[in-house]
């Protein structure tokens, strides 16, 4: 896929407001993984076309949510999503790419290097101890994910990292309502809120997709997030 036909399906998609040098970049990241994903398993999407739309128009559905907010934290990033196209939509933002797979927070920093994106971080660990640690614990506007488990754990490992009033931004596929009815606990335990949750399709597609928004309201207890695996064992 050349840059013309990438920038005209980028230009159909969530985000009208994006310069040439941003859609550029944005076609670089998609060729890095790509190329890595030859000798590393990033994604199951190989062509261009679907990779487009599935990878990056729909992190950027994610762009309106995060846009209030300065520090934003992906927790299991992989191969950048959605925080590499949401950093390359809004270069002040402050994003750390947080994933427990070192030779991925390794690609995403060689690309965010590649792409001159600064400020950003790359921190390599468990979203369980990460939470706990001064550094990360209570310091970011909003967390976002992506496929990485189920908003019950997700919640888990995402809210102890948010300041009080931050949110945390789910992607997630069209059957939420399920895991949403299971979600009241964890959020009465992590001293949160449910904000929203909007439905909709990836432009152009029959793919329905949804977001979720939470808000830390009060102070995460202590013992939160409980230590390795036992937020996917054991879902509060
Ligand atoms: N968000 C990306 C990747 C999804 S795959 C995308 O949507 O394409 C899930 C990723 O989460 C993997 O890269 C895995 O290494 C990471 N992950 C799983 N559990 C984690 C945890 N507890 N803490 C941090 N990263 C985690």
């Amino acid at each position: 896929m050349n840059i013309t036909e990438f920038a005209k399906i980028i230009k159909s998609g969530p985000v009208q407001d994006i310069t040439e040098e941003q859609i550029d970049k944005l076609y670089r990241h998609m060729n890095m993984v790509l190329e890595k994903n030859r000798v590393m398993n990033l994604t199951s999407i190989e062509d261009p076309y679907e990779f487009v739309v599935k990878h990056i128009l729909d992190s950027l559905t994610a762009a309106e949510y995060v846009k209030d907010c300065r520090t934003i934290i992906d927790v299991g990033t992989g191969a950048g999503f959605p925080g590499m196209p949401l950093k390359l939509l809004y270069p002040d933002k402050e994003v750390t790419f947080l994933d427990s797979t070192a030779k991925k927070v390794e690609f995403i920093r060689e690309c965010g290097s590649a792409l001159s994106v600064e400020p950003a971080r790359y921190v390599h660990g468990r979203a369980e101890d990460i939470g706990h640690l001064p550094e990360y614990r209570g310091k970011f506007d909003c967390a976002v994910a992506r496929a990485v488990a189920s908003l019950p754990v997700l919640a888990e490992y995402c809210i102890p990292l948010l300041k009080k009033g931050g949110i945390f931004v789910a992607m997630k596929s069209s059957n939420v309502d399920e895991e949403l009815d299971s979600c009241k606990n964890a959020l009465s335990e992590l001293r949160s809120t449910f904000v929203r949750c909007d439905r909709f399709f990836l432009p152009n597609t029959d793919i329905a997709r949804s977001i979720v928004v939470f808000q830390l309201t009060g102070t995460v207890p202590e013992k939160y997030p409980r230590k390795a695996g036992l937020p996917s064992k054991k879902p509060l």
